[in-house]
């Protein structure tokens, strides 16, 4: 299994590649950044979250479902589940995100466990014959296994470092026992892999550890790692955006985030990108052509599109409310 000390030594390899293309305009980079889709990679794809749950035990001070928030908090039954995707699968999306917050798995609430929860999701995602990606807690192989169970065998399982820097992460969740040790947050992508996950994304928060020269490399190894283990890996690269009463902010400017973007698609070149719609429209376009997946008209909240629930209790705020056709 992957280490982060192991990621650390190869990130090293990475680091003047990030620093020479860092030193260039964004313009540059984009221009060179479209090459490496025209050559490669196919069409825009779509997705929409699905939140099943925003129960959550950690406390990650840049997250509105963490510990303290003052939201509500909602978990779908199955059925609720049905009627969300059902709403979903009239907006011309390829996939659909089953996400909730972070429990160790076992935790019993009168909800079910996170796998019971999860298992609801990714079944009426499958049911409704969209692409099922899973965003969740980190679990067992065992657990790992039974998900991929309830969509036959084929889906995308996703889990972000959130920083690949040690300290940082141990800074950012103090006391915290469902995220787990960084070591732990990396190995649950080899798990998923081990328990027959045909697809992984990875990523972190930008602006969570200062030095987005040294997060872009350890993520490009991380890349390398995994790069003949699956079928297809997304990278997604998000900045914080606003929820109620999050404590920590980004500190990334837009050129930086486009920038980052660009470098990715130039270091990661099999990999798909995706984008949510935490960015601005102006954002987002001014990267759609080295962008691949791109989040749309989202709630981040259970229940959002057809149940009533308040938008205020979401994970963070969506900023572009385009829908599909639209864009
Ligand atoms: S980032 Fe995930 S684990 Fe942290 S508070 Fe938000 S939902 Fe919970």
């Amino acid at each position: 299994m992957l280490t982060l000390n192991k990621l650390e030594r190869e990130s090293k390899k990475h680091l003047s590649d990030v620093i020479d293309l860092f030193g260039l305009e964004f313009q540059e980079l984009y221009r060179k950044a479209k090459l490496v889709k025209i050559n490669k990679l196919p069409r825009l794809r779509f997705f929409a979250p699905l939140y099943v749950s925003s129960l959550c035990g950690s406390n990650c001070g840049y997250c509105g479902f963490r510990k303290g928030s003052g939201i509500k908090r909602k978990t779908l039954s199955l059925k609720e589940c049905r009627k969300e995707v059902g709403y979903l699968a009239g907006q011309g999306l390829d996939t659909v995100y089953c996400l909730t917050g972070s429990f160790r798995e076992g935790n019993i609430h009168k909800f079910g466990t996170m796998t019971e929860i999860n298992s609801r999701g990714l079944l009426a995602i499958k049911e409704a014959n969209l692409f099922p990606v899973l965003e969740s807690s980190p679990f067992s192989l065992e657990n790992l296994k039974s998900l991929l169970n309830v969509v036959r065998g084929d889906g995308r399982y996703v889990l972000f470092q959130e920083c690949y820097n040690r300290s940082t992460y141990f800074k950012l969740h103090k006391g915290d026992r469902y995220k787990g040790t960084p070591d732990e947050r990396l190995q649950q992508i080899d798990l998923a892999i081990q328990a027959g996950w045909p697809e992984v994304g990875i990523g972190f928060l930008v602006g969570l550890h200062d030095d987005i020269i040294s997060e872009l490399s350890y993520l490009i190894s991380h890349y390398y790692y995994l790069k003949d283990k699956v079928r297809k890996i997304t990278i997604s690269v998000p900045r914080i955006t606003n929820a109620r009463r999050i404590i920590i902010d980004s500190h990334s400017s837009d050129e930086t985030f486009l920038k980052t973007v660009c470098i990715v698609r130039l270091l990661c070149p099999d990999a798909y990108i995706v984008i949510t719609g935490r960015e601005t429209k102006n954002i987002r376009d001014n990267l759609k052509m080295i962008t691949h997946i791109w989040g749309v008209n989202g709630s981040t909240v259970p229940g959002g599109y057809t149940l009533g629930t308040d938008p205020s209790d979401g994970q963070f705020v969506v900023k572009d409310k385009r829908r599909v056709k639209e864009i």
